[in-house]
């Protein structure tokens, strides 16, 4: 008998909100507030919990929207829709 090597699969990240659940890969929409700033960033990328929903945001991009808002909060921006693109 002939033992082959196991194809690799994709490492799945596990939901640490349910502890059950398996996030996928999705985008999303994420709505920031702060001093009267209102951003809408759309298709923004995130792992999409299969159980519970819950979303989750790699690093990056959380600090990546968090520096956005802070310009736009800079820049006076009451409210503003944009399409969340990676730099
Ligand atoms: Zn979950």
């Amino acid at each position: 008998m002939v033992v082959g090597l196991d194809h690799l699969e994709e490492p799945t990240v596990k939901c640490t909100v349910c502890k059950h659940g398996e996030t996928s890969p999705g985008t999303l929409s994420v709505i920031l507030e702060r001093q009267g700033t209102t951003l809408v960033f759309r298709e923004v990328p995130a792992l999409v919990c299969d159980i519970c929903g819950e979303t989750f945001h790699e690093e990056a991009v959380t600090r990546q929207l968090l520096q956005k808002a802070e310009e736009a909060v800079r820049a006076g921006v009451e409210i503003d829709v944009r399409r969340y693109a990676v730099a």
